[in-house]
C-alpha cells in the first residue's frame, strides 16, 4: 500500500539539517584526522547521515526544498555539513551531486533497539537489586590592513583534553577571501595555530570562527592574523563557563531514570510521583486535549502505479473505519450508471458502461460520486498522476489507519504538568521546565523528569533542596507532544510533529503518512511564520509545519495556558535535542535585512547570560560536558531563525526568562580528531548521561530563580 516515496514529499517532511561542524585545524595536540570511513544505506533505508554537502547552493537546494533546520549549517575549512534523514535513494542523489556522507548518526530501528537493550538493562538491575549506575598567509596588501578584534576567547578542559575556541571579527566584512589564523601559546611555551572560517547568516556578515580545537595545556594567549595583514591585540582566553554550583551534598540522590519512557510510562510516573510526594506534588491536568493517537483510514483504489483513487474514511480508523472495504465493479449490463453504494461496511462503486457494454467511469468520476453519496463518512481524490485515466475494476481493499503501537490507547490524550514545592500557591517564584515537544526527541523526557525526582527524593534528606522547594515552585510537562511521541516509538523514529493531518487534496496520499502534522514549536504567536518571520513552513508536509494558524493546536495552547494561569513563573526551560545549545530569545527574525525580535535590554541580557554560565557550569558537574561558548547565546545568533517558537512566546508575551536546551552535545572522537553526533535516539548509556547532566542544569535554573527573587526582594 505504501508507494515509494517522492522525493519532494520526502524531502519537505524528513530532512533535517544541522549544525555540524568538521574539524576546524590542527593544535599541536590534534591528531591528524583520520579519512572518513565509506558509509552506504541500505536498500530502502532511511536513516540519519552526517553528510558533507558540495557547496553552499546544494545547502540552499535542500532548504529550499523545505528542510527542516534542527541546526545552524555551517561552513568549516571550505566544507559544510549537515545532518540529513535520508532515504538511500536520496542519499545516493546527494552522492551524485557531489556530497560525502561521512557517519550513520542513526538507523531506522536503532531507537527501537535501544529502547529494548534499555529496557533489559532495567530489569536486569532490579533483578539484581542494584541501581542504575552512574554513569598560511598571502602577501599583505598595505593599503587595505584589516583591524581584527576577538569577540570570544574562551578555554576549558573535558574529559582530560583542554579546548580553546575564538571568534574573530573582522573590518573587511565584505571580502569573502579574508583568511584568519589565531595562534595559541600555552604557559610552557608550546605554539600552535588554526584557521577560522567565515560565518554568514541571512546573507550579512556575522564573524570568523571555529569548533573547539583542542590544545595541550591551558592556553595563555591567542593572537589572530588576517591574510589582509590586520593582527589582533594578543588575548588571555578566559575560562569556560568559569561558573561552579556548589558541590553535590553526602547522600544526593540521583539516578532516577533507567531507560526509555513512553508517553503511556511517563503517566505512570507523574502518578507514582505524586502518590510517593502528596505533600509536595499536585498534577495538573492541562485544558486541551490532544486528537490522541489516531489516524483516519485510507486505502488506494486501484494501482497507485497505474491509475487509482485515494479512499478514506471521515472519522478515525479506530472509530470503526479501520476494515472497511472498497471495491469497484463491472456492472455487466450495457447502459448503466455510476453508481455507490455503502452495505455491511463495504463501499461498492458500480462503474458506468456503453451501449456495448463496456466500462466508461474515469478515475475522477469515481472519486466524485464518493464525495458526492458519501461526503459524511468518506474522502476520494484521484490519485497523483491518475487524473482522467480510465477506472479499472478492483477487488475489495481495505481501509486501514497503518497504526503499529496496537497497546497505546486511541483516544484524545490529557497532558499532564506536574506543580512542585512546599507551597503550592504561586506565591513562590516559579520555574518552568518542559520537555518533547518533538517527538523523536526521546532523552528529553527523561532530562525533566530526573530533574523532578530528584527535587521530591532529596527534599527528605537534603536540607538545600528542602530549601528550594520551599523558597520556589516548580512545574515540569514531561511531555508536551504525547500523540507523536507514541507514533515515533511505534511507527517512525523520526517523527518531529503532532499527529494532526492538516493536509487537503493530494497531500493526503497515505505516502505522505511520515510527513504529517505541525511542528509545535514554530506554532505560537510571537514572531510567527504568519507574522512574515523565516524559519517555518506553510506547507503542510514541512518538518517546520506552523499550522494552520497560530496557537491551532491543543499542545502548544497548553503551554500557553499553563504559563498564563501560574503568573509567579518567571523562568523556563525547554528541553529539545540534539547538539548542545543553551539559548534564549530572539529566536526569530525577518528576512529581509534580517530583522529580529527585539533584544533583551543590556541587564536582561547579562541575567540570560550570566545564568547561562551558572547552569553550563552545572551540566559540566556531571560528566565533564561543556556546552560551547559559541552555541550558548540567542537563538537566532547561535542556531537560526525559528519563526513562532514557545520560548520567544513566553518571553516576549509573559515576561519570563525562556531557555531553550538541545541537549546531546557531539561527542570528541580523539582517535579521528572530530566531534561526532549523538542523534536523537542514541544507545540508552548516552541518553542516561545526557538526563544526568541536564537534570543538574534545570537543578541550577532553580536555584537561579532563587537568587533572582531574594534580588528583587532585597
Ligand atoms: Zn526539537
Amino acid at each position: 500500500m505504501i508507494v515509494p516515496r517522492r522525493w519532494a514529499a520526502a524531502a519537505t517532511a524528513a530532512i533535517l539539517v544541522s549544525t555540524v561542524l568538521s574539524h576546524p585545524g590542527s593544535g599541536a595536540a590534534a591528531p591528524s584526522p583520520a579519512p572518513p570511513p565509506r558509509v552506504a544505506l541500505a536498500d530502502g533505508e532511511t536513516a540519519l547521515v552526517r553528510v558533507q554537502l558540495r557547496d553552499q547552493a546544494q545547502l540552499d537546494q535542500l532548504v529550499a526544498r523545505g528542510a527542516d533546520l534542527a541546526n545552524r549549517p555551517r561552513s568549516a575549512d571550505g566544507r559544510i555539513l549537515a545532518d540529513l534523514v535520508l532515504t538511500d535513494i536520496q542519499l545516493a542523489e546527494l552522492t551524485a551531486q557531489g556530497a560525502t556522507a561521512l557517519q550513520v548518526v542513526q538507523r531506522p530501528g536503532d531507537g527501537e533497539r535501544h529502547f529494548a537493550e534499555s529496557l533489559r538493562a532495567a530489569q536486569a538491575r532490579t533483578a539484581a537489586g542494584l541501581r542504575a549506575p552512574a554513569a598560511g598567509q598571502r602577501t599583505a596588501n598595505a593599503a587595505a590592513v584589516d583591524t581584527l578584534q576577538f569577540l570570544q576567547a574562551y578555554w576549558w578542559t573535558s574529559g582530560g583534553q583542554t579546548f580553546v575556541q575564538t571568534q574573530v571579527a573582522t573590518t573587511a566584512t565584505d571580502d569573502p577571501d579574508v583568511e584568519i589564523t589565531v595562534s595559541w601559546r600555552t604557559a610552557d611555551g608550546t605554539t600552535g595555530s588554526f584557521p577560522l572560517f567565515r560565518f554568514e547568516d541571512s546573507g550579512e556578515y556575522q564573524y570568523h570562527y571555529a569548533q573547539p580545537v583542542p590544545v595541550p595545556s591551558r592556553p595563555v594567549q591567542v593572537t589572530a592574523t588576517s591574510s589582509l595583514g590586520g593582527v589582533s591585540r594578543p588575548v588571555t582566553p578566559a575560562l569556560w563557563p568559569n561558573a561552579a554550583p556548589p558541590p553535590l551534598p553526602e547522600g544526593y540522590q540521583k539516578d532516577f531514570i533507567d531507560a526509555y519512557l513512553t508517553p503511556t510510562d511517563i503517566q505512570a510516573r507523574i502518578k507514582r510521583l505524586a502518590r510517593q510526594y502528596r505533600d509536595l506534588v499536585d498534577v495538573i491536568d492541562l485544558p486541551n486535549k490532544t486528537q490522541g493517537y489516531r489516524r483516519t483510514a485510507a486505502a488506494y483504489l486501484g494501482d497507485p502505479a497505474a491509475a487509482a483513487v485515494v479512499v478514506e474514511s471521515v472519522r478515525f480508523g479506530d472509530q470503526g473505519m479501520n476494515g472497511v472495504q472498497v471495491r469497484t465493479v463491472d456492472p455487466g449490463r450495457a447502459n448503466r450508471p455510476l453508481t455507490a453504494t455503502y452495505r455491511d461496511r463495504v463501499l461498492t462503486v458500480s462503474l458506468a458502461t456503453d451501449g456495448a457494454g463496456k466500462v466508461t467511469s474515469s478515475t475522477d468520476q469515481v472519486a466524485a460520486v464518493i464525495n458526492a453519496r458519501f461526503a459524511n463518512r468518506f474522502q476520494a481524490f484521484v490519485e497523483q498522476g491518475s487524473a482522467g485515466l480510465p477506472m479499472p475494476v478492483v477487488p475489495p481493499v481495505r481501509l486501514d489507519d497503518g497504526l503499529q503501537g496496537t497497546e497505546v490507547p486511541a483516544k484524545p490524550w490529557t497532558v499532564q504538568a506536574l506543580r512542585i514545592g512546599v507551597h503550592r500557591d504561586g506565591s513562590r517564584i516559579g520555574v518552568l521546565a518542559y520537555s518533547q515537544e518533538h517527538a523523536r526527541e526521546w532523552a528529553t523526557p527523561l532530562v525533566t523528569l530526573e530533574f523532578a525526582e530528584r527535587m521530591l527524593a532529596n527534599s527528605r534528606t537534603d536540607p538545600a533542596t528542602r530549601e528550594l522547594l520551599e523558597q520556589t515552585e516548580i512545574f515540569v510537562i514531561p511531555v508536551v507532544n504525547p500523540d507523536g511521541a507514541n507514533y515515533s516509538f511505534h511507527d517512525f523514529d523520526f517523527q518531529r510533529k503532532n499527529m494532526v493531518n492538516h493536509c487537503t487534496g493530494t497531500s493526503r496520499d497515505p505516502a505522505n503518512r511520515d510527513s504529517w502534522g505541525v511542528d509545535l514549536n514554530r506554532n505560537y504567536t510571537v514572531g510567527s511564520h504568519f507574522d512574515g518571520y523565516v524559519g517555518a513552513s506553510g506547507n503542510c508536509l514541512s518538518g517546520s509545519y506552523a499550522g494552520t494558524g497560530e496557537l491551532s493546536e491543543a499542545e502548544s495552547r497548553n503551554v500557553v495556558a499553563l504559563a498564563r494561569k501560574h503568573s509567579n513563573i518567571r523562568f523556563a526551560m525547554n528541553v529539545h535535542s540534539y547538539g548542545g545549545y543553551f539559548m534564549w530569545p530572539p529566536g526569530a527574525y525577518k528576512a529581509d535585512g534580517r530583522v529580529t525580535l527585539p533584544r533583551p535590554s543590556i541587564d536582561e541580557s547579562k541575567l540570560f547570560l550570566d545564568s547561562a554560565r551558572r547552569i553550563v557550569g552545572a551540566i559540566a558537574q556531571e560528566r565533564g560536558t561543556v556546552t560551547w561558548p559559541s552555541q550558548t547565546g540567542p537563538v537566532a545568533d547561535v542556531l537560526y531563525s525559528a519563526a513562532g517558537n514557545s520560548a520567544d512566546e513566553l518571553y516576549y508575551e509573559l515576561g519570563i526568562f525562556a531557555w531553550d536546551f538541545e541537549v546531546g552535545n557531539d561527542r570528541w572522537n580523539p582517535a579521528t580528531g572530530q566531534w561526532e553526533g549523538v542523534g536523537f535516539q542514541p544507545p540508552f548509556d548516552e541518553a542516561h548521561g545526557e538526563a544526568q547532566e541536564y537534570a543538574g542544569g534545570l537543578v541550577e535554573m532553580v536555584r537561579v530563580a532563587r537568587d533572582y527573587a531574594a534580588a528583587q526582594e532585597g
